[in-house]
């Protein structure tokens, strides 16, 4: 039974998937990033949500995989580029402050050989500025066809778009091509920020370790998935550049990460 459900539930999604651009079914989350140093709000990322009329609100763990073997998620990350650049302009109009946003970009999406040219048509037509967008790739993916990521990078950076490399430390990382690549910004991995409450000093000897790397190579470095206070205060010592995680800010309805800009301009 087990795998005629599982069968079943993959073709709902795909359906979804489908019409969930022009149903309304797809939505954007923000969660805030934070200066290590200040505190001060220093971004956030997009975060894709699948509001599936039978089966409710999805996370992208279920469906982007869904959507990335059918080829959808082409099409769909389009809509996050145009949404993101949509919502950051609603925010101005509001009055807010410019923000800058990452987006996730999946494997498919990497292999398009259009790409670069198709995200600058629609942030020029949503009339956003190019470094107001940040690309988040993984390193899994990056490494994958290395000559062709850092191709690909520097197409972007030549449009004044920042790149991150995101999960940093799970995979299997080439440091002579992380030097290439010249990305401005590495995020740890949750699985090492956890590991900072972790018993014995072997876990901030990585973490700060990671970072020194990173600094040395002139890129900035964001902890994901700060979770507890002593985490915090870790990363702070070790210099970490920008904090995201729950402690600090979960991922946020567009409207309520308005009402956080709104509080950061008033303080
Ligand atoms: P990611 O890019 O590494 O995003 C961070 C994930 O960690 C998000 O999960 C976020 O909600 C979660 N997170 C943040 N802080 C904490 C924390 O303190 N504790 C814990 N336990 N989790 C935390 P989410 O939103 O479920 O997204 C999962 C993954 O799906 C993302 O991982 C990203 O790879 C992918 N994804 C999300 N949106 C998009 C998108 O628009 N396009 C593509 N291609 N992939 C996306
Ligand atoms: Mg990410
Ligand atoms: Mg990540």
């Amino acid at each position: 039974a087990g795998r005629n459900e599982a069968v079943t539930r993959t073709l709902k999604i795909q359906g979804a998937l489908h019409d969930a651009l022009s149903s309304g079914h797809c939505s954007l989350h923000f969660q805030p990033k934070f200066r290590g140093d200040s505190g001060e709000l220093a971004g956030a990322e997009a975060l894709l949500r699948l509001n599936h009329p039978e089966l409710g609100l999805l996370a992208p763990m279920e469906f982007i995989p869904i959507a990335e073997r059918s080829g959808q998620i082409v099409h769909i990350g389009h809509w996050v580029v145009r949404e993101t650049c949509r919502q950051i302009r609603r925010w101005m109009t509001e009055g807010l402050p410019a923000m800058r946003v990452a987006i996730n970009l999946s494997p498919r999406q990497l292999m398009q050989p259009d790409l670069v040219s198709t995200v600058l048509e629609i942030v020029r037509a949503e009339n956003v500025e190019c470094h107001q967008i940040m690309f988040e790739i993984t390193e899994t993916v990056a490494m994958q066809d290395a000559p062709k990521t850092i191709e690909m990078i520097h197409a972007f950076q030549a449009h004044g778009f920042e790149i991150s490399i995101d999960d940093f430390g799970t995979g299997y990382s080439s440091l002579a091509y992380l030097q290439r690549f010249r990305v401005k910004q590495l995020k740890i991995d949750r699985f090492f920020t956890n590991g900072l409450d972790a018993d014995g000093h072997e876990g901030d000897a990585i973490v700060s370790a990671i970072i020194a790397l990173a600094h040395s190579l002139e890129m900035d470095v964001v902890a994901e998935g700060v979770e507890t206070p002593s985490q915090l205060a870790k990363l702070k010592t070790m210099m970490c550049d920008e904090i995201q995680g729950f402690l600090l800010g979960k991922p946020l309805t567009a409207d309520a990460f308005g009402t956080l800009l709104q509080h950061t301009v008033a303080a």
